[in-house]
């Protein structure tokens, strides 16, 4: 007897794998998709690996095979097992991101009147109308009988009725959701044509115009095609059929996202000598054939040249014959790098995200499982990609936080999983970044990476110097009583820039505004007494709170530093933002571009396209515009508030602080025309702040690790976040406590060193979708293995290693 250990699609499975035994007479290979029973349902399964001895005592059979051969490859069941239990996530959550797209099915319940039995007196109003409203509809999803009766009151009539034998339940698969899509072409069929021709048959001329269309286009035409150019042509085209003319035939066709790109052929430009040199590194490692290459760290400034060195890479692994994928942060925020992967690839790129269609997901996932694309581009979920013979996974701004996956489970860095993925297909990893993750860069320090750098910025003036970076010190600006958000001299280029017909872009940090209470006088950020970071303002319980230890204050009502009365909650959005710039500038035409605008499909390039028509002299946005883009118009960047995100409890503020306020320099001065940053402070002393006016990773980085090293805090330990929510706040608080206990004794029983907890706190987001959440941090290391012998109820999420605040 032979058995299969599956991983199981159900929620009940979480992260173990279930042992069936395999019917003789079914053929099945590791990876391949299969029906199997679980409780009293039928369920999908995926094989995951073979024995002959069972792993349980009483195993049930395989019930069939869903795929006639394996969708995986073992290179990634090995990698999302390895993801299970990193991430302490479900093993089959971990599958489904590598399965085709729309293949999950899950068992839908139906519900139908048994007309035979007779109908009980003592039924209530609501029992006997849902038997009236099933009558009429024959036969509906306990979904619907939900939607119109609510959970639980359905949940009790369909247990009694169905007890009475007065309703009857039954199961079936939910459709498939997704198929190939195809179109009706016609093909003329030469030998009857001459057959019937020779027999003097003569046809008429709606049917000559088609036989000749076909003869003219010699290839098979699509039907649809043939309808555009001959109108009425439906009885035509069936008597060329009856009389065997022409066939008609289904042919797939594709569903091409790339059309919303233009594909102009581009050529590779020569080489810098400082890529040269860089190049001639990776070149090497690449066509070494001595194990998995360590992972390469490409720290180079904006606009350096490090998408010319991803572009040659992939084409040398692409002439070996192997494929590539390349990871981008955001997909939307980049078309300007899909267009030139698209010019030196030509057709063979695929892009792979979910804001595809549904159907050219799944076009386009078969298309690399066939092997028609060299290079992959996406945001992380696109490393699950079937591309077979993988050579180079490329990473670009590794140091992004969209590469960690945090709304869901598995909660995967792309990094990680990344390097684990090539380890396992012997591939070459090129993280890139101008500022790169500090743990990055620590383990490139450590020799685990090899760090190569780009030092020269080119633009079309050659190469360039970075742009100038002013500082601007806020707190003078008080102190002139200048209380607007923007400094004079800020004002002063913005009025310049535009007077020049250039353009600007005015960066503002959200994350963190109205979060925490400075002084309006002497620009103090009020301080926790015992760690000295700033207090967090909390609105629900209207405290100010310390995301150290957990010290509650209430608002002071006079400043602790300067004793004025000035306190006040700080933070300004994007939209003040803009109302500033039309009072100061009525003539400028402004574009706004955050989150809150930017929900539809398609928003993005419409921004973008008005940018680079310059129909926008001013770009006002978060986070997004400072990815990515390249417009040689802009001549300012202006960060409006450099240090908030400085306050927020995280103790990767600093590094966030620094990346951000480099990005945006990375934007000016792109073009012909040099460029001039200014940044506004309240902390211009700070080492984030300092260094990033100087362009100077390096001084940054050794601030930091510094920092790093006094408090603990990774790369010199790891993290693990466990958060809880519930809709009633006291079970919250009183679980929380609970498990904070449980985790001490397990430290005890493990004899754990230097493993600390942190919390019970409120979560940063502290009521979500109307339930609270609490949080604890761990902070030690292997906490994966420590976690994974706790058990953990319902309601918690865990998150190793991660980033940003709950
Ligand atoms: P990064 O990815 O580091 O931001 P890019 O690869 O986008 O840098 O390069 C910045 C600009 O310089 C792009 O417009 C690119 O086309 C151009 N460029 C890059 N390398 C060269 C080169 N060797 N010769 C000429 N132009 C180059
Ligand atoms: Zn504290």
């Amino acid at each position: 007897m032979k058995y299969a250990e599956v991983a199981v699609n159900s929620p009940a499975a979480q992260r173990r794998s279930f042992c069936y035994s395999v019917p003789p007479q079914l053929n099945i290979e590791i990876g391949q998709a299969v029906w199997v029973p679980f409780g009293p349902r039928r369920l999908q399964g995926i094989i995951i690996s073979f024995s002959d001895t069972p792993s349980f005592e009483e195993t049930r059979e395989i019930e069939g095979a869903i795929t006639s051969s394996s969708l995986i490859s073992s290179a990634h069941l090995e990698l999302a097992r390895w993801m299970s239990s990193y991430y302490l996530a479900p093993l089959f959550d971990c599958i489904a991101p590598m399965l085709p797209p729309g293949f999950e099915r899950h068992v839908e319940c139906f519900i139908e009147p048994a007309c035979t039995a007779p109908v009980a007196a003592d039924m209530d109003a609501d029992e006997k109308r849902l038997l009236d409203w099933l009558e009429l509809h024959k036969r509906a999803r306990v979904r619907e009988i939900e939607k119109e009766w609510g959970k639980k009151n359905a949940a009790r009539m369909l247990r009694e009725l169905l007890q009475r034998g007065l309703i009857k339940k039954t199961e079936q698969l939910s459709a498939v959701r997704i198929k190939p899509k195809t179109e009706q072409v016609l093909v003329l069929q030469p030998d009857a044509l001459r057959g019937m021709t020779g027999r003097g048959m003569s046809t008429t001329s709606k049917q000559d115009q088609i036989v000749e269309f076909l003869r003219a286009a010699a290839r098979p035409v699509a039907a649809a095609d043939v309808r555009k150019q001959i109108k009425n042509t439906s009885a035509a085209v069936r008597a060329l059929l009856q009389n065997g003319v022409i066939d008609i035939v289904e042919r797939e066709i594709r569903r091409n996202p790339l059309e919303r790109y233009s594909m102009e052929p581009g050529q590779a430009h020569v080489l810098t000598p400082g890529q040269e040199i860089a190049w001639r590194e990776i070149h090497a490692a690449l066509l070494s054939s001595e194990g998995t290459p360590l992972p390469f760290l490409l720290q180079g400034v904006t606009g350096s040249g490090k998408t010319e060195i991803y572009l040659e890479a992939l084409s040398a692994v692409v002439a070996q014959g192997r494929t590539g994928i390349c990871l981008v942060p955001e997909i939307a925020l980049t078309p300007q790098t899909i267009q030139r992967f698209a010019a030196r690839f030509g057709e063979r790129i695929a892009v792979f995200h979910s804001d595809l269609s549904p159907g050219e997901q799944y076009d386009e996932w078969h298309r690399i499982a066939r092997g028609e694309c060299d290079v992959v581009i996406g945001p992380r979920s696109a490393l699950f990609v079937p591309q077979p013979r993988l050579g180079l996974i490329v990473i670009d701004e590794e140091h992004e936080w969209t590469y960690k996956q945090t709304e869901k489970a598995p909660r995967y860095h792309a990094r990680k999983v990344a390097i684990r993925l090539a380890e396992l297909c012997r591939a070459t990893v090129i993280m890139g970044s101008a500022t790169p993750d500090v743990e990055s860069y620590y383990l490139a320090q450590q020799q685990s990476y090899r760090l190569i750098t780009l030092k020269e910025r080119i633009t079309v003036r050659g190469i360039t110097p970075l742009p100038q970076i002013q500082l601007v010190d806020m707190r003078d600006e008080l102190k002139s009583g200048n209380r607007g958000i923007f400094s004079r001299i800020l004002r002063q280029n913005l009025i310049e820039v535009l007077g020049r017909r250039q353009q600007a872009i005015l960066f503002l940090n959200r994350r963190g505004s109205a979060s925490f209470a400075r002084c309006l006088s002497c620009g103090y950020t009020v301080k926790c007494p015992r760690c000295l970071v700033p207090l967090h303002y909390h609105t629900a319980e209207n405290k100010l709170i310390c995301h150290h230890c957990s010290y509650r204050s209430m608002l002071p009502a006079a400043c602790p530093d300067c004793g004025r009365t000035r306190i006040s909650l700080y933070g300004a959005g994007t939209q003040k933002v803009e109302e500033e710039v039309r009072r100061l500038l009525p003539a400028a035409r402004i574009a706004r571009w955050d989150r809150d605008i930017t929900v539809r499909r398609g928003v993005h390039q419409e921004i973008m396209n008005k940018l680079v028509r310059h129909d926008v002299d001013i770009l006002i946005g978060t986070q997004m515009i400072a990815k990515g883009l390249d417009l040689p118009q802009v001549t300012l960047a202006g960060v409006v508030n450099a240090d908030s995100g400085l306050n927020l409890p995280d103790f990767r503020a600093a590094e966030r602080t620094f990346q951000l306020a480099c990005q945006i320099a990375g934007r000016a001065g792109r073009g012909f025309a040099p460029g001039r940053v200014i940044i506004q402070t309240y902390t211009p002393q700070h080492y984030a702040i300092q260094a990033a006016a100087r362009h100077d990773y390096e001084s940054f980085y050794a601030g930091e690790i510094d920092y790093r090293s006094r408090l603990g805090y990774p790369p010199f330990s790891q993290l693990a976040g466990l958060v809880f929510s519930h809709g009633n706040a006291e079970v919250c608080g009183r679980e929380t406590r609970r498990m904070l206990q449980l985790l001490e004794e397990q430290k005890q029983v493990q004899g754990y060193a230097g493993l600390r907890f942190i919390g019970p706190i409120p979560a940063m987001v502290p009521r979500l979708r109307g339930s609270y959440r609490w949080q604890i941090m761990l902070c030690g290391t292997a906490l994966s293995l420590f976690l994974n012998s706790i058990k953990m109820p319902r309601g918690w999420l865990i998150d190793i290693d991660p980033v940003g605040v709950f």
